[in-house]
């Protein structure tokens, strides 16, 4: 308690942070990159210690995060959003199982595989994110998708259930018209 802020750990500030949001019962809380900068092990603590709390107090989180690997351990849906926008949202498994977003497809191939040759290039997203000031007029991601065409760069793509329970903003991704990931290659 008499602590200073320098005195403690990664974690340990972590933990003082969750204990403090923890104080009045919240309904939800919202924790943004709940585990950045601390290593794998810390990290871990971490999230079953949020994991716990939710438990025992029926809580809801809403986590924000870059790391997939988080979402898969604490999710149950996932809304995965490109410069503002939500481009997919569904429950956590059908993500993991079907994802159907270009740029979800993106991510997940630019994860690191265990099964990945040492020697294997990563893959990653070509290009950068849009100026948030010059959106609003076509697709976000049209500048970096691989499957872009006219439509997507003159009209911002709606979010529609394409299956039951599953949500998704792509022109290409349509009933009777589906896109197929990996049909064109990242890197051209
Ligand atoms: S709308 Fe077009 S540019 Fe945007 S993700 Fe779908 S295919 Fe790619």
């Amino acid at each position: 308690m008499d602590s200073y802020p320098y005195e403690l750990s990664g974690g340990m500030c972590q933990r003082v942070i969750i204990a403090m949001s923890l104080c009045s019962n919240p309904k939800l809380i919202i924790a943004d990159e709940p585990t950045t900068a601390l290593d794998v092990t810390v990290q871990a603590q971490v999230l079953e210690l949020l994991k716990d709390m939710r438990e025992k107090n029926g809580m809801a989180i809403l986590l924000i995060t870059h790391n997939l690997g988080v979402v898969w351990q604490m999710c149950d849906s996932v809304m995965v959003m490109y410069a503002g926008k939500t481009v997919e949202y569904t429950s956590c498994r059908e993500l993991h199982h079907n994802p159907i977003h270009p740029y979800t497809w993106g991510l997940l191939d630019s994860m690191p595989k265990l099964s990945s040759n040492s020697g294997e290039e990563l893959a990653t997203i070509q290009g950068t994110p849009p100026d948030l000031r010059l959106t609003g007029t076509c697709c976000n991601f049209s500048n970096r998708c691989p499957y872009a065409e006219e439509l997507c760069r003159n009209q911002v793509p709606d979010l529609k259930e394409l299956e039951p329970g599953h949500f998704v903003a792509c022109h290409r991704q349509r009933e009777g018209s589906r896109l197929l990931r990996g049909g064109v290659k990242q890197h051209e």
